[in-house]
């Protein structure tokens, strides 16, 4: 029946791993309860053993504590590699090296030689019954083993960049190792070497495990080992860019994260005290945070922001907040310090604007030449129509405006008239006076037949000392009486010269032509009508010429 209940308790067990391999605790809870159950099957066996008079069963229990005690070396180690976040060590591919100490000395207790690991002799004292060989130190060697490459393992870490939890937690391991291998050696002295002097068997190994136990569940309890959620807290909080420090409401530190440290130097559990960190920095940078300081113990209520440039090299931007941390009651249980880095966004800002104002300075340069390219080519459009010397427009100019206005004058029917002068015996003024005063003439004339014109009409230079007006809307009647003004006021100017005291008058003579009526196949060839026009007009001031000169010739087209 006895198997039954081994039997039972075997299910238990396996169900016990079942639901610790499958539930969501970390690995490092897995590890420890790993080594836990080491540290129970040691007493429980070494128990069962001394309550059962069969030689056989003994022997059984005996080993299976034994292979127990075998493992706990290697047990110790893999947790120790775990908690100094160290797994890396423990590789698929090593792990079956590491553990060949452990397995041979399970090998040695399963196969137990000779008796050459344990023996039970035949006395009467069930405890003195128990002869140790010499391959009981094999298991002891690879014991102490382990147990030196756990400390190796914690002195390295210890002497390396460690936070303060995890220098906390390695001190916790070796106390309780420290406290368990007391225990053990105990134990082997007086348990294995002096057996022939004790009467009574003194467990001292499972009082060590008790003690390690008890010690390492109180030690990892009270650092929260096992809390997830306080792992993956500080986990986030020492991978953000922002430095932050958590105040409780006595002002002591009782959080700060990695990103801190290259800004102010704080230690948890420190008061925070604001001279101490202003005095971490100079100048403006000193005088500006002292100011906050001041500011945030005026308005603890209130969240508190500005920008800090401290004189680092190179110069960096960083954005202080503080913000009360409030409980349910709207009471302040603590405060919240961030500290964000914005060097690179004030860089990029920086270089932004700078690019703006290029961008804006090339514009208003455009801008500037675009509006100089427009007056250039207004003066150019000017220069292509009109005359450079009288300031009229010019043939080119004439002749493209009548071509446009023929169409439509014919097609809508609108009367129109064309005038041709020419300053009579122009020649001999420019033969007496000089070609200068022959120019002023001219200009001046321009000047007198412009003033006795109507806006609408056009005067252009036809070529030499010869000019036309186009005059639209102008029948024959208006344009008698604008040819009859034009020749009068042309009559009475007098043009004083700089070099002439008396002043000098010219006349014109002028052919005047009017259309009034127009036949639909006037629009076949417009061009063609207008070469018609300016002959028929050419003509009339050439009777006008011939006629004695200042005179108006008008013609009709024929
Ligand atoms: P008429 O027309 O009455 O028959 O006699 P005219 O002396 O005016 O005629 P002609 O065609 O022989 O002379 C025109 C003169 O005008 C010749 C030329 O030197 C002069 N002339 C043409 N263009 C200019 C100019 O721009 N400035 C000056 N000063 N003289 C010019
Ligand atoms: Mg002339
Ligand atoms: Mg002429």
């Amino acid at each position: 029946m006895i198997w039954l209940d081994f039997s039972m308790f075997l299910v238990l067990l396996g169900l016990f791993f079942y639901v610790f391999a499958s539930s969501s605790v970390t690995v490092l809870h897995r590890i420890y309860l790993l080594l836990h159950i080491i540290f129970m099957i040691w007493p429980l066996f070494q128990f069962i053993s001394q309550t059962t008079s069969s030689d056989i069963f003994r022997n059984f229990y005996l080993t299976v504590s034994y292979i127990d005690l075998s493992l706990l070396g290697i047990g110790w180690f893999v947790f120790i590699v775990f908690l100094t976040g160290q797994s890396y060590v423990i590789r698929k591919s090593r792990l079956f090296i590491l553990s060949i100490p452990a397995l041979i000395s399970v090998a040695v207790v399963l196969i137990n030689p000779d008796d050459l690991f344990l023996r039970l002799s035949e006395q009467q004292d069930s405890f003195k019954q128990l002869q140790h060989g010499p391959l009981y130190w094999v298991m002891i060697a690879q014991l102490l083993l382990y147990m030196a490459v756990s400390v190796i393992i914690m002195l390295h870490r210890l002497r390396g960049d460690v936070s303060d939890r995890q220098r906390t937690l390695i001190r916790t391991a070796m106390t309780g190792m420290f406290t368990l291998l007391m225990f053990s050696l105990s134990d082997l002295f007086m348990n294995v070497l002096l057996t022939d002097y004790l009467t009574r068997y003194i467990p001292l190994i499972s009082v060590g495990m008790v003690f390690a136990a008890v010690y390492l569940v109180h030690a990892i309890g009270r650092n929260k080992v096992f809390d997830i959620i306080q792992m993956v807290q500080r986990d986030v909080m020492n991978t953000m860019s922002m430095g932050i420090i958590v105040l409780d409401e006595n002002n002591t530190i009782i959080e700060v994260n990695k990103a801190i440290k290259p800004i102010i130097r704080l230690r948890v559990g420190d008061k925070f005290n604001a001279a101490v960190v202003v005095s971490q920095f100079k100048g403006e940078t000193a005088k500006e945070l002292e100011a906050f300081f001041g500011e945030e113990r005026k308005r603890p209520h209130e969240r508190l922001e500005f920008e800090l440039t401290i004189e680092m090299d190179p110069y960096r931007h960083v954005i202080v907040q503080s913000a009360p941390i409030l409980n349910h009651r709207k009471a302040i249980v603590g405060r919240v310090l961030t500290f964000q880095d914005v060097t690179e966004l004030r860089l990029l800002v920086e270089e932004t604007n700078m690019q703006n104002e290029q961008l804006q300075d090339r514009n208003r340069d455009l801008l500037i030449m675009q509006d100089e390219l427009f007056q250039a080519n207004k003066k150019l459009e000017h220069m292509a129509i009109t005359d450079g010397l009288t300031g009229c427009y010019n043939r080119r100019y004439l002749l493209h405006k009548l071509e446009q206005e023929i169409v439509t004058n014919i097609r809508y029917g609108i009367p129109f008239s064309i005038f041709l002068f020419d300053l009579d015996y122009f020649k001999s003024i420019n033969d007496t006076y000089g070609h200068l005063v022959g120019d002023e003439v001219l200009c001046s004339t321009v000047d007198v037949v412009r003033r006795a014109l109507r806006l609408t009409d056009v005067l252009a230079r036809y070529g030499g000392e010869e000019f036309t007006v186009y005059l639209p809307h102008t029948n024959r009647d208006q344009a008698d009486m604008i040819a009859q003004m034009v020749m009068e006021s042309v009559e009475q100017n007098k043009v004083f010269t700089g070099t002439s005291e008396q002043a000098l008058s010219v006349t014109i003579s002028m052919g005047v032509i009017s259309i009034e009526h127009f036949e639909p196949s006037d629009l076949d060839d417009p061009k063609a009508f207008l070469r018609e026009l300016l002959s028929q007009a050419d003509a009339a001031l050439y009777e006008a010429k011939y006629s004695g000169r200042n005179k108006i010739v008008k013609r009709k087209l024929a």
